[in-house]
Parts: C-alpha cells; sequence; structure tokens
C-alpha cells in the first residue's frame, strides 16, 4: 500500500542521543531526500516529527527539512503547524491537568534535584516534565520518588517511563500515538497509509499508531521487537536505509 505520510521520533533517529555534533554529510542527505520530497521530487512520501522534543527544537529543524505537516512535540502533549507557526495542546490535555503537572514539576525541582546532582530538568516544556540525566540508573528511583508525590497530592494521573538519557513524565492518555492518531484524522490518513520510525519505549504508541514500523539498530530492544523492520544500521544512517524501503514510498 502507498505511504502517504512518515512519522518519526528525533533523537536516536535522526540525531545522536547524546550531546555530540550532528553528521553534516549524512543530515544534507536526510534533508535532501526529505525536501525533494515535499517538491514531487522524489517517490519519499512526505515526513513529519513526532518527539519528546519542545515546540521551540522542533520548529528550527521543520525549517530545515521543510517539513509542512504539523509536527507531534513533547511526547504528544503539543502540536505544532510550521506554515501558520501555530502550536496547540494535544487531545485530552486540560487547563487542571497542566496545573496538576505543574504541581509535580515543583516537587522535582524543590525536592529531587538537590539530592540527584546528575539530573536536571528539560528546559522549555509546556504540557510534559523531563528529567535529564547522563546516569540514567537513577531514573527508578526517581520514577517512584513521582509516583508516591502523584498518588498522596492529587495530581492528574501521570505516565513515567525512560528514553536512553530522560526521564519522562507525562499526563495519562496523552501519548505519540493518541495525538498522532487525532492528526491523521484531521489530515484524513489512514493509520494503514503511514510509517512510523522511532528507538525508545516512548515511541511504543507511536507503532501502534502507523501501519509500518521500523526502528534503527540502536533501538531498544522492546522497540525492535515489535518492528516491521530492524535497520542493520544506526540513527541516522539507519533513517536513510528506512527511507529506501517501498513502506515509505508515495503512490506514483
Ligand atoms: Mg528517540
Amino acid at each position: 500500500m502507498p505511504c502517504e505520510l512518515i512519522i518519526t521520533d528525533l533523537d536516536g533517529c535522526i540525531s545522536p542521543d547524546g550531546s555530540e555534533p550532528w553528521d553534516l554529510d549524512l543530515f544534507g542527505e536526510f534533508a535532501r531526500r526529505v525536501r525533494d520530497a515535499v517538491a514531487g521530487r522524489n517517490s519519499l512520501a512526505p515526513l513529519t516529527i513526532c518527539t519528546g522534543r519542545p515546540q521551540p527544537y522542533v520548529e528550527t529543524l521543520m525549517k530545515q527539512l521543510d517539513i509542512r505537516v504539523p509536527a507531534v512535540c513533547e511526547n504528544g502533549a503539543v502540536l505544532y503547524s510550521l506554515p501558520d507557526n501555530l502550536a496547540r495542546f494535544g487531545p485530552g490535555v486540560t487547563e487542571e491537568k497542566i496545573l496538576g503537572l505543574r504541581a509535580v514539576r515543583a516537587f522535582i525541582e524543590t525536592d529531587i534535584l538537590p539530592k540527584y546532582p546528575t539530573a536536571v530538568m528539560q528546559f522549555g516544556k509546556e504540557a510534559q516534565v523531563s528529567v535529564f540525566s547522563e546516569k540514567p540508573a537513577i531514573f527508578p528511583e526517581l520514577k517512584a520518588l513521582v509516583e508516591d508525590f502523584a498518588a498522596n497530592s492529587g495530581a492528574p494521573e501521570l505516565v513515567i517511563n525512560n528514553s536512553p538519557l530522560y526521564l519522562n513524565i507525562s499526563l495519562a492518555g496523552v501519548d505519540k500515538g493518541s495525538t498522532l492518531r487525532a492528526l491523521l484524522a484531521e489530515l484524513g490518513v489512514a493509520s494503514e497509509q503511514t510509517a512510523g520510525i522511532g528507538d525508545s519505549e516512548g515511541d511504543l504508541p507511536l507503532r501502534d499508531a502507523v501501519g509500518f514500523f521500523a526502528c534503527p539498530s540502536n533501538a531498544q530492544p522492546c522497540v525492535k521487537e515489535a518492528a516491521d523492520y530492524v535497520s542493520p544500521f544506526p540513527e541516522l544512517k539507519g533513517m536513510l536505509d528506512i527511507l529506501q524501503r517501498p513502506e515509505c514510498q508515495r503512490a506514483v
């Protein structure tokens, strides 16, 4: 079945997970392919991003790749459309839940971070809380502390999981999959006509929302198990390999 839209995670798929410079040759090739797809100069389906990253970070990448379809930011809590510069909350995000999440954030800042010097808050998020650490072994402890606070403070129901370097605290019912499904309904695109790319546990809801799902070789084992195709190459090399697949080509 021809592909109408490719939806990809960002960290670990487009860029390396760590704080290292991007490979400009590879990124240039990727950007050219994605831009050529928008201009109809190749058979690749249009691509958009579905990431935990905040909107301003995604906006810069959308400009580099000439992405016209709205992108999913903050693991589904925010949608951003580049052509009209419009950011909005994803379905299921209410003002009341935002206030509850701010209380969780305040607890992390005042009670957790002082005790875990390797952990820092990721700035710039509106409807999700992410804690960065290069020592992810601390994430289970942090998760238990946040769960305990949430259970005793009347916080909204939360889902807490982690990617290699981030502990992500999200509103229950708001994830990459639920927001992507809403976006596809808006666009009138059937899930069977979409391809998804991701590398970590937080991408599993994305897996369930697309017809074909692939991952680079650096993906977590649970993602590889769920994938229709596992590239032999890591990160952006894996992405370029996946984009050659027939499941990623539009009708010509
Ligand atoms: Mg990732």
